[in-house]
């Protein structure tokens, strides 16, 4: 496919925010789409160079890009860094550049999508010296091929921002309707395949070879990372287990640990470890592969569990942020493994042998769980878990998980299959309920993608000792679309300055905010940084004098 016409689409997909329009043009452009593109250009529109699992990287930064645009156009870089900060996006720079070139490329070829594909693709395995510039001349030999537009996709995808507002919802309608009759059942059947597949690629070309049947039958396959169960939240203990109990007769309780999702595919020697977010993590924890060869003994399987890390001088299990190191460190890893030794804890199986297991009850896969390891102490366990009958056994067990340093318990039907990436009403997390604080704006940041006209990002601050305001976190949840352009009008009107996206506030909006846990963080200036903060309301009644203190944070830090 020649790339002006991807580029053509992409402006028409911009240009709209109305989602079934943006719908409509992706399904009649999937239609047209010849058989040996249609994986191409479902994978390109949503900016994909690489799966989510590759741990390739392009290793392309806006510094970087800005040398490339220069080279393909000899506009210089200060007015590409101009037109950058006065548009908020590189790729808008790009198009002017080449609009405006000082040179011409005398053996210029017609850019397509496959050549911008691969080359991109390609620049993920430049290492050592001059790789950067071998970078730099890779992408600019794109941008000197490109017209303005062309120019614009070329490095929107090269730094991994399309900028269309095409997620994964929109790419699911659009094949619901391009190849099956577009209902809502047929969406969710797609929606099906592709929470089992994670690739739009493939379920686009079976539902239109095979149709819906077709997309029925795709099926979880080793080292292609299925999206996980996830949980709903409980409002309490005597909440979840109603609602659990009226869904289910057989149920249970588990430990609710505060560590990484993880699956595990395991094929004879070949074992990887993927995140929630399908992040292929296996280089980072030999210590984990070394354990599933030891004791597991399926040959064949796909577990689901929860990777904790430990003091290994208290035996303490670790607060997710400080665990997290482990996941990021990509070397010194042995240092790691000393550092901070984990546990799995395993809760689920999704595959055996050659059985897919998503149909089967959680009882039957817990069965096919045990057979399938053997545990051992503070290496490889079955997540603790116990029967619940009566609430007071209940909330014995979750005041014993409490205790043990673990954030709350699950509640689990045991009837129920396995849905790949729903919160369904199967499981159920119960944790203690953090009092809210009360939050002024300090900062806020623009948002990229469809939410660009709002201050999506907002820095929150508490008051210190001296009345001042110290930053304690930063919010992007929980608003409605009405309420994040409602506060973008009343802080822009605070603005002191702007600097890119990032824009400094005078200190007068409050807020009143949820959030999971309070950690210790050095990220920001009160030491401290709230685990998945959401916006809850405006508290117009409140002036920034009355936002919450540091000693309350502190207690409330205290007391968790
Ligand atoms: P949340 O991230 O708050 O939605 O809670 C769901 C997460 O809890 C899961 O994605 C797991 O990472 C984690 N978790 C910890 N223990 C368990 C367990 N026993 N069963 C299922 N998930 C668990």
């Amino acid at each position: 496919m020649e790339y002006a016409e991807f580029a053509t689409v992409c402006d028409r997909l911009a240009a709209t925010d109305a989602d079934l329009e943006q719908v409509q043009i992706l399904a009649d452009w999937l239609t047209e789409t010849d058989s040996d593109t249609l994986t191409l250009v479902v994978g390109m529109v949503r900016g994909k160079v690489f799966e989510p699992w590759e741990t390739a990287e392009l290793g392309v930064s806006s510094s970087l890009t800005v040398e490339a645009i220069d080279t393909a156009t000899g506009v210089g870089t200060d007015q590409i860094e101009t037109v950058w900060s006065e548009t908020g996006d590189l790729g808008d720079a790009a198009a002017w550049a080449v609009e405006h070139e000082t040179q011409q490329s005398l053996f210029s070829e017609p850019l397509t999508l496959q050549r911008v594909y691969e080359t991109l693709r390609d620049l993920a395995d430049f290492t050592g010296e001059g790789s950067q510039d071998r970078r730099v001349s890779e992408v600019a030999g794109l941008i000197a091929d490109a017209k303005p537009d062309e120019a614009r996709y070329v490095v929107r995808t090269a730094l991994g921002h399309m900028r269309l507002g095409v997620g994964d919802g929109t790419m699911r309608d659009a094949v619901a309707s391009a190849f099956l009759d577009g209902s809502e059942a047929a969406s969710d059947a797609v929606e099906r395949a592709h929470q089992v597949t994670n690739d739009y690629g493939l379920v686009a070309t079976t539902a239109r070879d095979d149709g819906r049947d077709g997309l029925a039958d795709l099926d979880v396959e080793l080292f292609r990372p299925v999206q996980m169960m996830l949980a709903k939240k409980a409002e309490g203990l005597t909440d979840g287990i109603d609602d659990v109990a009226e869904e289910a007769d057989d149920a249970h309780m588990e430990y609710k640990y505060d560590g990484a999702r993880v699956q595990i595919h395991v094929d004879g020697d070949e074992i990887r470890v993927y995140t929630r977010r399908l992040e292929d993590i296996t280089m980072q924890f030999p210590d984990v592969v070394e354990a599933v060869a030891e004791h597991v003994t399926a040959d064949r399987c796909l577990l689901d569990g929860e990777l904790v890390g430990y003091d290994p001088e208290t035996g303490n299990p670790i607060p997710f942020q400080e665990f997290s190191r482990r996941i990021k460190r990509k070397y010194d890893i042995a240092e790691m493994v000393e550092q901070i030794p984990v546990t799995l804890y395993l809760f689920d199986i999704l595959s055996h042998e050659d059985d897919s297991l998503f149909e089967i009850s959680l009882r039957d896969r817990l069965a096919r769980l045990d057979s399938a390891f053997e545990p051992s102490e503070g290496v490889i366990e079955r997540a603790a878990h116990r029967e619940f009958d009566t609430e007071g056994t209940a909330n014995d067990f979750y005041q014993e998980a409490l205790t043990a340093g673990h954030e709350g318990v699950m509640l689990k039907n045991l009837a129920a299959t396995y849905q790949p990436g729903e919160r369904v009403g199967y499981m159920m997390k119960v944790k203690p309920v953090m009092e809210p604080l009360d939050l002024v704006v300090t900062r806020a940041q623009w948002s990229e993608g469809r939410r660009s006209d709002y201050l999506g990002r907002l820095f929150l601050g508490c008051r210190d000792t001296d009345g001042e305001f110290i930053e304690i976190g930063r919010l992007s949840t929980g608003y409605t679309d009405e309420e994040l352009a409602a506060l973008t009008d009343e802080l822009t009107d605070l603005t002191v300055s702007e600097d890119g996206r990032m824009v400094d506030l005078r200190p007068e909006v409050v807020l009143e905010v949820e959030y999971e846990e309070i950690q210790q963080s050095p990220e920001y200036g009160s030491g401290y940084a709230l685990r998945f903060p959401r916006f809850l309301d405006v508290r117009d009644d409140l002036s920034p004098t009355d936002v919450d203190s540091i000693e309350r944070v502190e207690s409330l830090y205290e007391d968790q």
